[in-house]
């Protein structure tokens, strides 16, 4: 009973409030409610493992996905060990994105931890040729577009109300990849067939090189997070004078410091930086299509 007097008063500032804003502002109120439902209904929200993935759901989903990446922008999936907010992130989403054919070696679990009934889970890489055990084929932006393609259908049984969108969204982002894909074929033309081998950091680059014609001829890292010995170093060398190699490629996840030992002993220069496993935070790299025109010019621009 001794409450009551400030029940009722709370309730009567509330209805005064509501009445405040129902007679002066009709038209905020009601934007209001239609962007809290948006925001807590509307939008499908979408965790994707690699920041790589995210554009393809940014480009499909346009207005109604919110998205999320786990591994952080700058670092390496393949060293990657989930902590508990990403657990939160996968138990909060509808959908899930994940590359597959190996990358996400921490995601079994961090699924199980989630404990999330009904989470839709994309694999991208799913029925595409994976060769060499080699999980990196959204670098090559035909495969990519079969990851585009997937992320729609996900989209579409998620949110079948905005089919429409994103169906439109996908064909538009798929014409984009054709361009793509056509001006990196133009520009590695202009490199002479002799002068097409690349030594990589890590092996992101076979599916783009195996696309485009240029030949992967070593690899700094052959499992993550584990240097080269002496004997691999000394190979790379040879290798890189055999075939008059003009650089070797960094990347910004990892040290290049092993690199600048092969190029000294090569004679040649460490080109810096390409970016695959992630996206960059420098707006000319901040987007799968963007990242890839980025690295096609640093790398005709090297081996010419
Ligand atoms: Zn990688």
């Amino acid at each position: 009973m001794r409450r009551l007097p400030v029940i009722v008063g709370a309730l009567a500032l509330l209805l005064s409030a509501c009445a405040h804003v129902n007679s002066s502002h009709p038209s905020t109120a009601l934007r209001m409610t239609t962007t809290a439902l948006r925001m807590t209904r509307g939008k499908i929200r979408v965790a994707t493992t690699i920041s790589t993935l995210n554009s393809f759901v940014q480009g499909v989903g346009g207005e109604y996905v919110s998205v999320k990446n786990i591994v952080p922008i700058g670092a390496s999936p393949e060293t990657f060990a989930p902590a508990p907010q990403d657990v939160a992130t996968v138990a909060d989403a509808d959908v899930l994105v994940e590359n597959g054919a190996g990358l996400e070696t921490w995601l079994d679990r961090l699924l199980r931890d989630a404990g999330k009934p009904g989470l839709r889970v994309v694999v991208c890489a799913q029925g595409l040729l994976v060769k060499y055990l080699n999980p990196h084929l959204w670098m090559d932006p035909v495969f990519a577009k079969q990851y585009v393609a997937k992320i729609r259908d996900a989209l579409i049984a998620a949110d079948p109300a905005h089919s429409e969108a994103y169906r439109r969204n996908a064909a538009s982002y798929d014409r984009r990849l054709d361009d793509l894909i056509g001006q990196i074929r133009r520009q590695i033309a202009t490199v002479p067939p002799s002068h097409r081998y690349m030594i990589v950091f890590h092996n992101a680059w076979q599916y783009y090189n195996d696309r485009f014609g240029i030949t992967t001829l070593g690899f700094v890292e052959r499992n993550p997070g584990q240097e080269p010995n002496p004997q691999q170093v000394a190979q790379l060398i040879d290798l890189a004078k055999q075939h008059h190699v003009h650089g070797v490629f960094s990347e910004p996840e990892y040290s290049p410091k092993i690199l600048y030992a092969i190029a000294q002993g090569a004679g040649i220069s460490v080109v810096e930086d390409l970016y695959d496993d992630s996206v960059g935070t420098d707006p000319r790299v901040a987007n799968y299509i963007a990242m890839l025109t980025y690295d096609t010019n640093v790398i005709v621009h090297a081996l010419k």
